[in-house]
């Protein structure tokens, strides 16, 4: 039961010891308030109705009532669900009819429109909770006992459903067991070193797998502290640094970061550890981030369907452009895509992983469930990547940003480290467009900063560089990449919005 992780890792004194620290509010809940309170919400859950194995939906601004929510949940036998922020209203409706939850928890400020939503796909009990942790959800916590026992579970029973970020197609729901949240948590807590006397800063929101169960679930594994800020506020973190250990964060978080003068070694010398994921972080972001502060990233690689798969190590080389080694537990391996034979060092393949991190498969998605997963147990991660001969795995794309040209695979990222590498071009994406000759047109989307070269430079500069077949027809500019709320490169959107270029 993930709530035995806590109870098992309090620190001595309960009351005196800072879980959550609302940094904006300047308000601190310590982990005596964690337990009233998340007794509290599973109390009031079940004064709602809520029984074990029910959804309880939330689409909710961060918020340190959030997680005692979540826990209440699970304390409950519930299944929590929370959902992204950014949705809109259309969005909501789909996943609440997916998702069939006996609560929905929304923001006060949407509460009109949701409701509407909400009660069109046949949810019972609709309440809300704000960021500022207030709402008709906390009152109903207000007024309930603080006591709970909490209802027995299974390692197989699921603790939550996390929808997928959306970056290739519909989301899809992730059911993550008890065990999946536990056995993680307890792993990525020893593998990075994680104790009491961390105190982690948390600006990543908590609808995601990074913010909510890597983040929240190691220091509650380990009775740690987490400074929580809405949202990335480069200039917040900094300020922050001398009182923080840690910091998890996606990419972005360590770009934006870079710009800020203040980002010294001094600035970040009480801090032990950076880690990034949810994104590849570019080598040379993990180069500039060394020469800074003197601290190595530790990137790292994992997924809403298996949390954390791969690790750079704590102690031994971070490598810049690898996602490390599989984690202890973790059996991961690359096979050939369409014959599923294994592959050796240095050849790139399709990633697939096995271990007691990995879900239990898509909710309500039988058939698609069964073709992820191979006879043997593996689950078919969709990424692509290799092992390098120190054993060191790398992510090389999504398997569906896959370009075929002319018969020919290309790699996206091959393609765009090269261009990244010239001089005045912040960063770039490459991508596959309908082509009448050759299929798919390698096409390259650069955003370039001051004297990058023009089209016919960086064509140029490539052809020295690479074989024919992997240049660009075109390099198109633009001001900035679209990303999604985790830092995602959205390269659907890009495909969209200049589908017709070699039409
Ligand atoms: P969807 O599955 O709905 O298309 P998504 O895969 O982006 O969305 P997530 O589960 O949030 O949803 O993201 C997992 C993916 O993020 C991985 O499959 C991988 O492609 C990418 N990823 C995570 N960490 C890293 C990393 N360190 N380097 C490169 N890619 C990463
Ligand atoms: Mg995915």
């Amino acid at each position: 039961h993930l709530f035995d992780l806590v109870r098992a890792h309090l620190p001595a004194d309960p009351s005196g010891s800072t879980f959550i620290e609302a940094v904006t509010e300047g308000r601190r809940y310590s982990y005596a308030d964690l337990l009233t309170r998340s007794g509290a919400y599973a109390n009031a859950l079940v004064g709602l109705g809520v029984r074990p194995g029910d959804r309880v939906a939330v689409q909710v601004e961060k918020s340190a009532e959030v997680i005692f929510l979540y826990l209440g949940a699970v304390r409950a036998g519930a299944i929590f669900l929370p959902l992204n922020t950014a949705y809109t209203g259309a969005e909501i409706a789909y996943f609440l009819g997916d998702a069939e939850p006996a609560l929905f928890v929304c923001d006060p400020a949407r509460e009109a429109d949701l409701t509407a939503v909400a009660r069109e796909a046949g949810v019972a009990q609709i309440r809300t909770l704000g960021g500022d942790g207030h709402g008709s959800m906390a009152e109903a916590a207000d007024a309930a006992a603080t006591d709970f026992a909490d209802l027995a579970r299974g390692p197989e029973d699921l603790a939550a459903i996390l929808y997928t970020s959306g970056t290739t197609g519909r989301s899809k729901g992730a059911m993550l067991s008890h065990d999946n949240l536990v056995s993680n948590a307890l792993t990525l807590a020893q593998y990075w070193h994680f104790t009491e006397r961390d105190v982690l800063i948390h600006a990543l929101p908590v609808f995601h797998t990074h913010g909510l169960f890597v983040a929240t679930n190691i220091v509650l594994a380990t009775g740690g502290t987490m400074l929580f800020l809405p949202r990335l506020d480069a200039k917040k973190i900094l300020e922050l640094m001398p009182r923080a250990t840690a910091m998890m964060g996606v990419p972005t978080f360590y770009t934006r970061l870079l710009k800020e003068p203040g980002l010294t070694r001094e600035a970040a010398a009480h801090m032990r550890l950076f880690v990034s994921g949810s994104a590849p972080l570019l080598a040379e972001t993990h180069r500039e981030w060394s020469e800074r502060t003197g601290h190595a990233i530790l990137e790292r690689y994992g997924m809403t369907e298996t949390n954390m798969n791969t690790s750079n190590p704590y102690e031994g080389a971070r490598r810049a452009g690898t996602v490390g080694f599989p984690l202890p537990g973790v059996t991961l391996r690359v096979v050939e895509p369409e014959t599923g034979a294994p592959l050796g060092p240095e050849e790139v393949g399709m990633i697939e992983v096995k271990g007691p991190n990995v879900f239990l498969g898509y909710w309500r998605m039988p058939e698609k469930t069964a073709s992820e997963f191979k006879a043997d147990g593996f689950f078919i991660t969709g990424d692509l990547g290799k092992i390098d001969r120190d054993g060191y795995v790398h992510i090389v794309g999504r398997g569906k940003d896959l370009i075929i040209t002319g018969g020919y695979n290309v790699y996206p990222k091959e393609i765009e480290t090269e261009i990244d590498a010239l001089p005045g071009v912040v960063e770039s994406a490459v991508i596959g467009l309908a082509h009448p000759d050759f299929g798919e047109g390698v096409t390259a989307v650069v955003v370039a900063g001051e004297n990058a070269p023009d089209e016919a430079g960086i064509l140029a500069a490539l052809e020295e560089r690479l074989a024919k077949y992997k240049c660009p027809k075109r390099v198109l500019f633009a001001d900035d990449l679209p990303r999604n709320a985790m830092g995602k490169v959205q390269k659907n959107v890009l495909r969209e919005s200049h589908a017709g270029l070699y039409a």
